[in-house]
């Protein structure tokens, strides 16, 4: 678990190495997403809540991803240009499968009773367990699913393409 005032450091730390003096971190408390780059407002921010259950190394991960857009310019989304500066820079996730970039787009959102996050792009078909809490198939740690609404995806994919 990321301590908040740890992940500030590391993320001014961070910025100052790759931004320009003008942009600016701070912490939103959106739910769905881990990061997000406002290019209008020159800040890059992460989530309170997913950074407080987080390891840092994930949060910083997050934050070379948000970097990198800022970094890309609006236009890029999560093109080629994109990637190599994310690539540059540290980041290792992918565009599409998983860490920042799947929260930003996945339709299905699941929840295990401890807590663990897990995203998909298609409506699960089967009961599935948690993979952090048990490595075969338990009841006991069975995830909830929820689908995100239209508008719920519409705002995350934009704040994604554009931020
Ligand atoms: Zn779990
Ligand atoms: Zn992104």
């Amino acid at each position: 678990m990321a301590d908040l005032d740890e992940v500030r450091t590391r993320a001014t730390e961070l910025m100052t190495r790759h931004l320009s003096r003008d942009w600016v971190f701070r912490f939103d408390t959106a739910k769905t997403r881990a990061g997000l780059c406002n290019f209008t407002k020159r800040t890059i921010s992460v989530s309170q809540y997913l950074a407080a259950r987080s390891t840092l190394a994930d949060v910083e991960q997050t934050l070379l991803h948000e970097i990198a857009h800022a970094l890309a310019g609006p236009d890029a989304g999560h093109g080629e240009v994109w990637l190599v500066l994310a690539r540059s820079i540290g980041y290792t996730g992918s565009r599409t499968h998983d860490g920042a970039v799947a929260r930003e787009f996945a339709r299905w959102h699941g929840e295990c009773p401890n807590g663990h996050e897990v995203v998909r792009f298609r409506r699960p078909t089967r009961p599935m367990s948690c993979g952090k809490c048990t490595r075969r198939f338990d009841r006991r740690f069975l995830i909830t699913w929820r689908e995100r609404s239209p508008e719920e995806l519409a705002a995350s994919a934009a704040g994604a393409a554009r931020s």
